[in-house]
Order: structure tokens, then sequence, then C-alpha cells
């Protein structure tokens, strides 16, 4: 291993603040595959240390001190600011935005590296967006309000600028008092190499899968209860994973009966089925999906690059996701996405752009484009290194310039933790074909009722506040502890109960 692909510890030294979080972002961006390792108000490891980030933040009596040194490639370079009296627990955001902006601007000198979305470290830019159209600033003004506050390149303006743009009325039409259901199947045919979720292989869920299915039912006959008590509104339904089409059709019917049976589905916007894998997708499973309403499906290849697919663990061929496709259309799916995946271990920037071209061949609906993102496991900085010459932003570059140009709008957008180059995932759809769950998952402003293992409900109040309650990771313990997690479900009565406190409150106002 060389010296630049070594995973090695950085030291940074934080003192007079916490504010760990987004200095970590920022140093992720800049400095890849290493483990930072945080040292709180004590700095007598910072001479020994061959590289390092010091943050000082000190109140004094009538102004806040900051200081910001970076030491990187045999070089130190260091910042000063004075601000108005400031306080890391009482003006926390401009505290942060004060630090990013010192640490960005030692970085960018020390490496030389452009880091396209500033100092943002959210997972939602749009939602930086979105009140700015809601106040009814131009677009002038908004890239003018982002470039400053987080020096946002234009081409990542523009991008988030007309996903916002797009979506914004869409997110308007949101019925009131709606939820979205989501259904999980964590199981997968096989585990592929670059996978971060929980999921399970078939094969070793076998003898949990009838128990498994059986229990999910049961939830949702609960959920059902309760959005029928609470008078609330199914309007979308997403089955994901996981691959759902990787149980058999027997199974699916048995889900697929169990919601129909529940939930007043007369309502739906939306009822998407997550088909995943290509090597899943049978006749019978799509005679199901379409029995029960399913009105998108979505089918991933990643890449159509057939050496990429082995390379990532995946068992088919390019050839037969082209089969599933054309088969989906003859089911008479009318709107089917497909995922990729930008930086996928080797492949190249020209082989992601004939996986752009063969995909618009087939004319989907909607074409999702995900970066790469490296896994929290153990080997995440050795893996990390490897990724260090990834061409992945000339991908993420080619896609946003020829999904635009065939007709596909982005329409939704978030980021992710440990992504490559620090990119982003984008869905792009045909005007009409935008997956209203995908948008309001991201916009935070519906509640999702969550089904199945590793599954989150997510419920959201009109103030903005959010609980969480989530389901057991793993099928074993959600079928061990089916009862309890059950149990858990009290929550969503007493947060519904505050709801309408909230509503009755702003109704008399
Ligand atoms: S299909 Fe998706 S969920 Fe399943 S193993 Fe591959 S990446 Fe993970």
């Amino acid at each position: 291993m060389s010296e630049r692909t070594k995973p090695q510890s950085f030291p940074v030294f934080l003192h007079g603040h916490g504010l760990k979080y987004e200095i970590e972002c920022i140093l992720k961006a800049f400095v890849p595959a290493v483990r930072f390792q945080f040292y709180y108000d004590d700095l007598s490891l910072l001479k020994e240390s061959v590289r390092f980030a010091a943050i000082q933040l000190r109140p004094g009596r009538a102004c806040t001190y900051f200081y910001c040194a970076v030491s990187l490639g045999g070089k130190t370079l260091r910042l000063a600011q004075r601000t108005e009296k400031l306080y890391p627990q009482e003006n926390k955001q401009q505290c942060e935005t004060i630090i990013c902006k010192m640490l960005f601007r030692l970085l960018q000198e020390l490496t030389g590296l452009d880091v396209p979305w500033g100092i943002l470290t959210g997972i939602r830019p749009v939602r930086k967006v979105l009140p700015l159209m809601e106040e009814g600033l131009t677009q002038e003004q908004i890239y003018d309000t982002l470039r400053r506050k987080y020096w946002i390149s234009d081409e990542k303006l523009n991008l988030v600028y007309e996903t916002a743009r797009v979506q914004r009325p869409l997110l308007q039409q949101t019925p009131k008092n709606s939820i979205g259901l989501y259904v999980s199947i964590p199981f997968c045919p096989t585990r592929c190499s670059y996978c971060s979720f929980v999921s399970h292989s078939v094969e070793q869920a076998k003898k949990l899968m009838p128990e498994y299915i059986r229990l999910l039912c049961k939830e949702l006959e609960i959920w059902g209860r309760m959005v029928r008590e609470l008078g609330l509104i199914v309007d979308t339904v997403y089955f994901g994973g996981g691959t759902p089409t990787s149980v058999s059709a027997e199974y699916l019917e048995q889900l697929m009966q169990a919601v129909e049976k529940n939930f007043d589905l007369s309502h739906i916007r939306e009822y998407c089925v997550e088909a995943g894998r290509p090597d899943t997708i049978t006749a019978d499973k799509l005679a199901v999906l379409r029995k029960y309403g399913v009105d998108r499906i979505s089918i991933n290849p990643q890449t159509m690059n057939d050496e990429v697919l082995k390379t990532i663990g995946r068992r088919h061929t390019a050839e037969e996701i082209v089969e599933s496709f054309r088969l989906a259309r003859s089911f008479g799916f009318e709107n089917i996405n497909m995922d990729l995946i930008a930086g996928l271990p080797s492949d190249t920037p020209e082989s992601f752009h004939r996986t752009l071209e063969q995909v618009l061949a087939l004319d989907p609906d909607s074409i999702t484009v995900h970066t790469l993102t490296l896994k929290r496991a153990a080997n995440l900085f050795a893996e990390g290194a490897s990724q260090l010459d990834n061409p992945v932003r000339e991908m993420v570059r080619d896609s946003i310039a020829m999904l635009p140009e065939n007709g596909y709008l982005p329409y939704y957008m978030y980021r992710q933790k440990n992504t490559i180059d620090n990119q982003e995932n984008v869905g792009y759809a045909k005007p009409g074909k935008e997956s209203y769950y995908n948008m309001l998952i991201m916009d935070e402003t519906q509640s999702i009722f969550g089904a199945g293992c590793a599954a989150s409900t997510k419920l959201v109040e009109p103030n903005g506040m959010i609980t969480r309650v989530c389901n057991y990771k793993f099928p074993y313990e959600y079928i061990a502890q089916f009862d309890q997690l059950m149990e858990k479900k009290q929550q969503v009565y007493e947060v519904y109960n505050r709801i309408r406190e909230q509503e009755a409150a702003n109704a008399e106002e």
C-alpha cells in the first residue's frame, strides 16, 4: 500500500466548543479515507502530529475569537477571525458557519481541491431553496443567497434550483391528513458488494420467511386500524427493501391482500414496488403487482456493463435487464424507474456514458442516478483509499447534462454521508412521472408509517417536529419481539393527539 493510500488517523483538536459534526463533514470532503480522531479542550498531542486540524473558539469580553489551523502535506496554514460576541451553545449556527468557512478556506488552499457543494453539509439541499422560493425571491436572488452562505458551485446551484422548481408545485398538492405507507421486505437474492442497507439473502432467510410474512401482515392490520381510528388518508404505498420481488409471487400476493384489506386505497396517488433486481422479476410476480393496482415499479440495473455487474456481485447480465424491462412493459406498467450508480468499482466514464445511452434507449419514465457510497463497515477506510481516484465527478456531470437533454428533469435529490467525491443522488423523471413518495420522504412534510423489519415510522407535526419509531433491523429480532414492537406504536396516538391540539390552536387563531 502506497503512502498516499495508507489509512491513517487524523487528529482534530476542538477547543472551546464541541461542534464536531459539521467540521467532520468539511474535513471528509477534502481528506477522504481517513479516520478522524477528535480531542476536546486538550492540545497536548498537537505538537506531535504530522497532520492535524485545530479549531479554537474563545469568547472574550467584547467579542469572540476564532482560530483555525490545518497541517497537511508538510505545510501548515492558519486563520484568525474576530466577531461580535458569540457563544457556541446560544449561537450554534453562526459559530458553525464561521468555523466551516475558515476550515474550508484552509483546506482548499492546502489541497487545491474544488468541493462543489461548498460548506453545505445537509442531506436535503432542496430544502434550502424552497423557503427562498416561498419568500418570493427571484432565481438570481436565490443563487446569490446560497452562493454567499454556502459557497455552492454554479453547477450544483443549477441542479438544486431546477429540482426545487420541478417539485414545488407537486409538493403543494399533498393532501391534508395524509400518510405514506412503507412496507419493508429486507431480502435480496445475493448481497451486492457496495450494499450498505440491512438486506439478507433470501436463501439464508428461507426458514424465517413464512413467519416474517405472517407477522408483517399482522402489522399491516394494526396500522390499518390506527389509520382508520385517526381518520388519516393513505396517499402513497411503497414496497421497499431489499428487493421486494425477491420473495415468491404467493408471498407478494399475501402482503398485497393485507394492504388492500386493511387500508382504504381509494385516495392513493402512487403504489410503488421496488422490483430492484431483474433476476427477481417474473411474469407471475408482475401479474400479482398489476392485480393489486401497483402503478410504479423500479427496475434497477445500476450499470449496463456486464463486467461491472460481475464485479459488484450481481448474478444477472445487462441483457436480462432489458428482458425484464420489456416484460414489465408488456404487463402494462407505464411508470418504470431505473436506478443507476455512478462510481461503481471498475466502471469508467465511457462505460457509464454507454450505460446512460442504453437505459435511455429503453425509454423508462424516470431514471435515478446515485453516487457510490462507501459502506459503514469496518473496512471503510481501506475501501475509501481505493476510491481516491474514482472518476465519479465526470460520470455525475454526464448524467446532469444528458438526462435533461432527453426530457428527464431532476425532481428529487438527497446527499449521503460517505459518498464518493461528496456528490449527490438525483431522481430525474419525465413530466408527470415523478414519484410522490420520493419527494415527500425528503421534504419531511408527510408522516410515513413503516411496517416490517428495518422500517422506520416518521411522524411529522405541523410545527415541523419529527418523532421516529423504528422497527428492529433483523428479521429474527422482528419475529422474536413482535409484541413489544407493536406496543411502541402507542406513541403514534400520543403524537396525533398533539397534532390535533396544534391544529385546534391554529384554527382558533
Ligand atoms: S439489491 Fe440493493 S438492497 Fe439488495 S443487496 Fe443489492 S444494493 Fe443491497
